[in-house]
């Protein structure tokens, strides 16, 4: 319910710019009360995020980062519900697509979702699974900056916003708890597919309509959901996060309505992304994490991805005590039983990166 967002954290209130088109301040962090129905479970008590300041407690109050603000705010305020998923909003989003598109020059809607037949890491899952690949980290910022100044003033404007408002936009991370680790390491970002084409421009696109036209993002993947969900049952997968560390589950709880069973990998701490009913989460470890801090991850019931340094057949099958478990084999996080280390061997594409991910110390010993 709208009330039950605004009411009791006044500092949500004064935290924002005004909604919809503007911008939020990059003020201080910014509470929301969840809605009690779509409310994720409760974090453990007493456990805080690395963090200061940032720190989702036990009483529902969630602190959102910079990025999260922007959508939130483009958003009126308040996370997407199933109820804003109607025909006509249907209609309007992929009128604000088409247009968002034919400003970096493309014809046609073109694929919204990844698949398991364009992605090599989500066939892996074995059922039909799709997600929506945005640039990771601070890549569209890049991407942004590559284009001309026209393509530029197109894109502000199939946005009805500015130039400056979208690079603000753009100056926040998509990967709120990316280390330099994992953004040097990052497959998504250097995979063979990121460099194809115009793939750049398209994940820059996406990004930038999640940013701005939330609403209409999830309604473009709410109906893939739909027909994901009615043509598979339950027999399909939902990559939530594949190439971002958003907390979609906090900024549009209507997409779970679906009922596509969703998965992610995420950066976020247990406590800050306790995840939901219908997302299930495999929190990574980075050069930050020491081995006792996996280990104890371990010990409260949790699965965390570990980047060995390794080739995948070489992967154990305990390390320091852990039951490891094959990520390299599957991309469907259900399959993890868990408590358990998710192995995952160290990955190129290129030498260089497999050798930076070693020094970094984001991928570890077996
Ligand atoms: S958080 Fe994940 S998606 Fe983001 S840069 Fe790191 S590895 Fe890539």
């Amino acid at each position: 319910m709208a009330s039950a967002w605004l009411g009791g954290c006044p500092a949500q209130v004064r935290g924002f710019a005004p909604p919809a088109r503007a911008r939020v301040a990059s003020g201080g962090p910014v509470r929301v009360k969840t809605a009690r129905e779509e409310a994720p479970p409760e974090p453990p008590r007493g456990r805080t995020s690395r963090r200061e300041g940032k720190q989702m407690n036990n009483t529902g109050c969630v602190t959102f980062e910079k990025n999260e603000r922007t959508i939130l705010a483009n958003l009126g305020g308040q996370p997407w519900k199933a109820s804003q998923f109607t025909r006509q909003a249907l209609r309007a989003a992929r009128s604000d697509w088409l247009r968002l598109r034919k400003a970096v020059g493309f014809t046609g809607a073109g694929r919204w979702l990844t698949t398991e037949l364009t992605s090599p890491k989500l066939a892996k899952s074995g059922v039909p699974s799709v997600g929506v690949t945005l640039h990771s980290s601070l890549r569209a910022l890049a991407v942004w900056r590559q284009q001309d100044e026209a393509t530029q003033h197109a894109i502000a404007a199939a946005l009805d916003t500015t130039v400056d408002d979208i690079r603000s936009s753009l100056m926040q991370t998509m990967c709120p708890r990316s280390t330099s680790g994992c953004v040097g390491g990052c497959v998504t970002t250097h995979s063979e597919q990121a460099s194809l084409g115009r793939t750049d421009v398209v994940r820059l696109v996406k990004t930038l309509f999640h940013l701005h036209r939330p609403a209409s993002a999830f309604c473009l993947t709410g109906e893939e959901l739909r027909k994901l969900r009615k043509a598979n049952g339950r027999k399909c997968r939902w990559r939530v996060n594949i190439s971002d560390d958003i907390r979609w589950e906090l900024l549009a709880p209507g997409l779970w309505t679906f009922k596509v069973p969703g998965y992610a990998y995420t950066k976020w701490t247990p406590q800050e992304r306790p995840g939901r009913k219908g997302l299930s989460l495999v929190y990574s470890a980075t050069e930050r994490h020491t081995d006792a801090d996996i280990t104890n991850m371990l010990r409260d019931g949790h699965r965390v991805a570990v980047v060995l340094d390794v080739r995948p057949a070489d992967l154990p099958d305990v390390w320091k005590g852990c039951p490891v478990s094959d990520g390299n084999v599957t991309d469907d996080l259900y399959t993890h039983q868990g408590p358990c280390i998710v192995g995952l061997s160290v990955k190129g594409p290129t030498l260089a990166i497999k050798e930076r991910m070693r020094r970094t110390g984001f991928a570890r010993p077996a």
